[in-house]
């Protein structure tokens, strides 16, 4: 069955609320869409969304990649050779983890509904998931209010964005802590912006007041693996290791060094699901679990992410809240309060006729 045409086209997606990091404050996506069009009339879908400050590729980079080694990659290539050409993708150009995201989850979804069958089936399992809602990083009053706001809102689990302005860290978290029950889990993200020291000395404090902290994603800067160790070697708390892992390669240094008790996977840093079988694999392998994550990205792309997820055993945790930032309206991921519901339609779930 032939791949017989490849399109790429390119849309932005305005936020309702600024969604804020310590690394940056965005108010839309802009998100690039490829499809697999099969002989036979099947399409499958992929999308991509374009991080400056993370993964270093932009719309343009995305939609270069695509167009260009992607495309040459797949163009007449038959799907029946699947596993070949997902690893055709990987290899035909350097970098470009966010074009070759969306170009593995497109063949993905067409194989799958080649096969007729819906992704989480062709992987696996369909265990059921929730995801964690996000506070972005503020003053501690607006984010005490934002945490009380989602937890009415029926989310047992809460992402608090800190590492912006550091010495606000514990006067953020104890003024969330006061604002909501003793029972809801908090896990923290401070995107880089601890220095190693300060982190331990900001956690043990953490620890001492009972904060009742689940995990900690990305303390330290990304390439400083001997901080996140050292990090990880003097806090109780578990690490989770983010901007510091995109490839199974990155993983492996992770895993077998030790540097983190715990591993981010986002289809935009690792290049797609192949890759992100390939590091909950051998994480699973170190008994180290997983959480399934997002940037801002369109609902197809966390959609892919969550039949992913729903599928591996080794993915424990979900931070698949960024559909919910935005003002269009989810497509292939039915949200009800904290848990996510699938497409039982074949792949990832059904494309819109304007789309053929
Ligand atoms: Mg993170």
């Amino acid at each position: 069955m032939l791949i017989e045409d490849i399109k790429v086209s390119y849309r932005e997606i305005p936020l309702h609320t600024p969604f804020k990091t310590a690394l940056r404050t965005a108010t839309e996506i802009e998100s690039i869409t490829v499809t697999i069009h099969l002989a036979n009339g099947v399409i499958g879908k992929g999308e991509a969304a374009p991080t400056w400050v993370i993964t270093g590729d932009s719309a343009q980079s995305i939609q270069a990649a695509l167009e260009g080694p992607i495309k040459t990659a797949l163009f007449h290539q038959d799907i029946r050779h699947f596993q070949t050409l997902l690893t055709a993708i990987q290899n035909s150009c350097v970098g470009n983890t966010s074009a070759k995201a969306a170009a593995d989850m497109a063949l993905y979804d067409a194989y799958s509904k080649w096969l007729a069958i819906p992704l989480y089936q062709l992987l696996g399992d369909h265990q059921p998931i929730y995801t964690s809602m996000t506070v972005g990083v503020d003053d501690p009053a607006k984010m005490a209010d934002d945490a009380k706001k989602w937890v009415e809102a029926g989310y047992s689990r809460l992402k608090i964005k800190v590492g912006a302005k550091p010495e606000l860290d514990i006067t953020r978290i104890t003024a969330i802590r006061e604002a909501i029950p003793a029972d809801v889990l908090l896990r923290l993200d401070a995107n880089q912006g601890w220095q190693p020291k300060q982190a331990v000395q900001l956690i043990q404090k953490m620890e001492k007041i009972g904060a009742g902290i689940e995990f900690i994603e990305q303390p330290v800067k990304a390439k400083d693996l001997d901080g996140l160790k050292f990090v990880t070697d003097h806090v109780q708390t578990p690490i989770m290791a983010d901007e510091s892992v995109f490839s199974p390669q990155d993983a492996f240094t992770i895993v077998s060094g030790h540097y983190a008790d715990l591993l981010n996977i986002k289809l935009m840093k690792c290049g797609g699901i192949q890759n992100a079988l390939s590091i909950a694999n051998l994480a699973m392998v170190h008994r180290m679990p997983c959480m399934i994550g997002s940037m801002m990205e369109s609902s197809f792309s966390v959609g892919a992410a969550a039949h992913f997820a729903s599928a591996h055993p080794n993915v424990i945790y979900y931070d698949l809240d960024a559909p919910l930032w935005l003002i269009e309206e989810a497509e292939v991921i039915d949200y009800q309060g904290e848990k996510l519901y699938l497409s039982s339609s074949a792949g990832i779930g059904a494309v819109n006729e304007s789309e053929k």
